[in-house]
């Protein structure tokens, strides 16, 4: 192995979660590594990766707003990061040579199989909140699940359907975009939302809608996780609707980049979301 130092970049980094978690596996497997958060301004992003490559760090996570500068500085990549132009785990290899890779899509497919169930996914129509890096996970997330329609609603219909229209040649699933107006009719048929917008994270805005339209039986997915529980998430657990946080999705997309780090597959448990949770509250 080229190392056991990882890193996770981002501007700002402070509220990572991905430090608490490495160092949890590390701990848990006695594992004599160490994964520091780096702050890193965009127009410094290109040699602070290649400074730590030279210094033998084993790779780094990368998140906002560096995840697209992350794909296009690497010299291979894999079949994910290519569809979404965007890479949250770089890793330093022994020639020298960075590969880029996107876990954020089989993390969330992990997760929406764990807490959702893939049965209910299957042939399903669902509904993806949002325009930006998230929402074009979920959209590919949902179609390696079988998903048979994908809605996207997001604020600005103009990025839904921008988003929409770069997806359509990726996905089996039926696309198309709606403007946020059209949530009530599109929730009837809905079987599962996955909010893929930061509406309702810490210090952002409330997201503008009410899962109060879907069917009893639907299911809601909110990638947030900061709060715990969202106003989304809240609204449908009373309503009694099965509801997750995107806990799960921020786990399950840490365990390639551990074992591509330390070269040990770590286990994704209660423990270590009890840890998480705890580091949440305080
Ligand atoms: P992004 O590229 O900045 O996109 C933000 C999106 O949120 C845009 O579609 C924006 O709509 C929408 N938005 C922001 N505030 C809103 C509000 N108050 N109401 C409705 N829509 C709102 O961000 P991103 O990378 O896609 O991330 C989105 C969220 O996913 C973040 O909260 C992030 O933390 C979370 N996330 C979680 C995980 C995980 O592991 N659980 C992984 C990745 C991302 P407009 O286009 O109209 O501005």
């Amino acid at each position: 192995m080229s190392g056991s130092l990882a890193a996770a970049i981002g501007f700002p980094v402070a509220h990572s979660l991905s430090p608490r978690l490495h160092e949890f596996w590390l701990r848990e497997l006695g594992i004599a590594g160490a994964y520091i958060p780096l702050a890193v301004a965009p127009e410094d992003f290109s040699r602070v990766i290649d400074g730590q490559c030279r210094a033998g760090f084993a790779g780094v996570n990368v998140t906002l707003p560096h995840k697209r500068a992350a794909y296009a500085l690497a010299h291979s990549v894999d079949k994910i990061a290519r569809k979404t132009c965007a890479a949250n785990l770089l890793v330093f290899q022994s020639d020298g040579t960075i590969h880029a890779r996107n876990t954020d899509v089989d993390g969330l497919c992990a997760s929406l199989t764990e807490e959702i169930g893939a049965d209910r996914i299957h042939g399903g129509d669902m509904v993806v909140l949002g325009a930006g890096g998230a929402a074009r996970a979920a959209v590919l997330a949902l179609d390696l699940l079988g998903a048979r329609c994908i809605r996207i609603l997001n604020r600005d219909s103009g990025r839904a359907a921008k988003l929409a229209t770069s997806l359509e040649s990726a996905v089996s699933a039926e696309l198309t975009a709606l403007p946020c107006s059209e949530w009530k009719a599109a929730a009837s048929s809905t079987i599962l939302l996955v909010n893929a917008t930061s509406g309702g994270m810490a210090g952002s805005q409330p997201l503008d809608i009410s899962p109060e339209p879907l069917p009893t039986s639907a299911a809601v997915y909110d990638l947030v996780y900061n709060p715990l529980e969202t106003e989304l998430v809240k609204q449908s657990r009373r309503r009694g609707l099965r509801a997750a946080n995107g806990l799960g999705m921020l786990m399950h997309q840490a365990v390639p980049a551990f074992e591509a780090f330390f070269g040990v597959k770590p286990q994704v448990s209660s423990a270590l979301r009890a840890h998480l949770e705890a580091a949440l509250r305080t």
